[in-house]
């Protein structure tokens, strides 16, 4: 078990050398998944804090915030995560309480995965490969299926507090119209930020990617939710 300064050097190390989010260098140290999972959480609150400027940065120029409680059209895309935020929701998933939730995604999740699981498992290997054309072109074909993702009850995440970094970023202004699928030459939709928002993300995705090296998987490997979640899961059941 690495003690809490270890894993705050190994912290700093991840978000300060762009090695680490470009999966070119990977960390030696070795974290188990729930340390891991615990630096996880921490950013996710850190993020709450940099986000809440967003809104003001939208009035500011004349704009509003589009996304809001009950907006799914982002639960349809291609959510991409690392082992340690697979473990978060596996956890969540069996805390006491939340069998009802657990038993909706596990009867949720086939479906999904017969469906994109393929096309999903393409954009990730190209992601792993740092190929953004195939990626982003196996990322369209899997948001044209307009699949929800399999943690969606009723328009909203069943598990709002530990949704994934990726669902954490958005942030669109006036209308998520443009938030589902696209004709190919349609304009992306309109998104507000600010540079310290955006340095955030960038130390952010520098932490997400190089925490997989210290759990002994491949930086650029980051996984399809319903299927990271689902392995998750069988290894939680295992111990
Ligand atoms: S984890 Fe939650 S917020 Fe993210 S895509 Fe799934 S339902 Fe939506």
């Amino acid at each position: 078990m690495a003690s809490r300064k270890v894993i705050d050097a190994v912290v700093e190390q991840l978000a300060t050398d762009p090695g680490y989010g470009s999966g070119r260098k990977v960390h030696p140290q070795g974290l188990r998944p729930e340390e891991a999972g615990a630096v996880m959480a921490d950013l996710y609150v850190a993020h709450a804090d940099a986000a809440r400027r967003l809104p003001m940065a939208a009035l500011d120029l004349g704009r509003e915030i589009a996304c809001k409680r009950g907006c799914d059209a982002c639960c349809h895309d291609l959510v991409l995560i690392n082992e340690a935020e697979a473990f978060l929701l596996a956890e969540a998933l069996l805390e006491p309480g939340a069998e009802d939730v657990l038993a909706r995604f596990e009867a949720r999740a086939p479906g999904w995965q017969e469906v994109v699981g393929e096309v999903a498992a393409r954009a990730a290997a190209a992601h792993a490969d740092g190929d953004r054309v195939r990626y982003l072109a196996a990322r369209h074909e899997h948001q044209q299926a307009q699949l929800m993702c399999p943690l969606n009850q009723d328009g909203d995440c069943a598990l709002y507090p530990a949704r994934p970094l990726s669902c954490r970023e958005g942030w669109v202004v006036d209308t998520a119209e443009r938030c589902g699928p696209q004709p190919d030459d349609a304009p992306p939709p309109q998104r507000v930020s600010y540079p310290g928002y955006e340095s955030f993300l960038g130390m952010a995705r520098r932490v997400q990617i190089g925490l997989q090296g210290t759990l002994g998987r491949p930086p650029l490997a980051l996984t399809p939710l319903p299927t990271a979640v689902s392995a998750a899961l069988a290894r939680l059941r295992d111990v």
